[in-house]
């Protein structure tokens, strides 16, 4: 069998995955900041310091008297090897209908004007708690029913590059923004207004958690030693034949 990808389709990343092959993200990835506050133009920036983000950044999207354009992390394939595509979940929102039902069970009361039961429909005996009766609604806020949701991210060309990545991903996690921030104010025990600042946390690369943007910059400063070294092997640096 032929070795060579040059005129071959690549696979998929979980293809590469379930061969035993796992695809390992590019080192300049985790140099993204990545903000989910408004448009891609405005969102994102590209550390100096992957572990200093408060230190030197520059902009992802550049815009000069010559015209715009993206920075040059944007072009390099997001994993090594590369991948033709890489599908994506989002952590809080596949967690989101089970915390959901945790959380307000343990108080919930048949009793209680503001709990409100009734049937799922699309009721699923493998996922869904015993019925027929069912929690639909509690404190006001209604049962977050199926809100897992997933995007195939594919290669504009050869690869998947950062920047397929980003401009697919980011204005869809931006259309579950509203979702998504239900889903992490679950466990402030309060809402959280529109306004807070989120940022995104993309280390697991297929299945990408939403911080709230100080976290997410509290966690790289202070991120233990032994993940720093863990992102430091050579073998993470992109290939220097591209
Ligand atoms: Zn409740």
């Amino acid at each position: 069998m032929s070795t060579s990808n040059t005129n071959e389709t690549l696979p998929s990343f979980e293809a590469l995955r379930s061969a035993g092959n796992h695809a390992r993200f590019v080192r300049d990835m985790s140099r993204l900041f990545w903000a989910l506050n408004g448009p891609l133009e405005t969102s994102i920036w590209v550390l100096d310091d992957e572990y200093s983000p408060d230190l030197g950044r520059e902009a992802y999207f550049r815009q000069t008297v010559a015209g715009t354009s993206w920075h040059p992390i944007s072009q390099l394939p997001i994993t090594r090897p590369g991948v033709s595509s890489i599908t994506l979940r989002v952590y809080q929102l596949d967690k989101w209908e089970d915390d959901w039902f945790e959380y307000h069970d343990s108080h919930a009361n048949p009793d209680d004007p503001e709990c409100v039961y009734g049937s799922l429909p699309d009721y699923n005996s493998d996922e869904d708690e015993e019925g027929p009766e069912h929690l639909l609604e509690c404190c006001g806020a209604a049962r977050p029913r199926k809100k897992r949701a997933q995007l195939m991210v594919r290669a504009s060309a050869e690869f998947v590059t950062i920047h397929d990545y980003v401009s697919a991903v980011h204005p869809w996690l931006m259309s579950l923004r509203d979702d998504i921030l239900q889903a992490v104010a679950l466990f402030e025990d309060r809402p959280l207004p529109t306004e807070t600042k989120l940022a995104l946390n993309y280390n697991g690369l297929t299945y990408v958690m939403v911080d709230k943007e100080e976290e997410w910059i509290s966690n790289r400063k202070n991120a233990p030693s032994w993940m720093k070294l863990r992102l430091d092997p050579a073998s993470m640096l992109p290939a220097s034949n591209s």
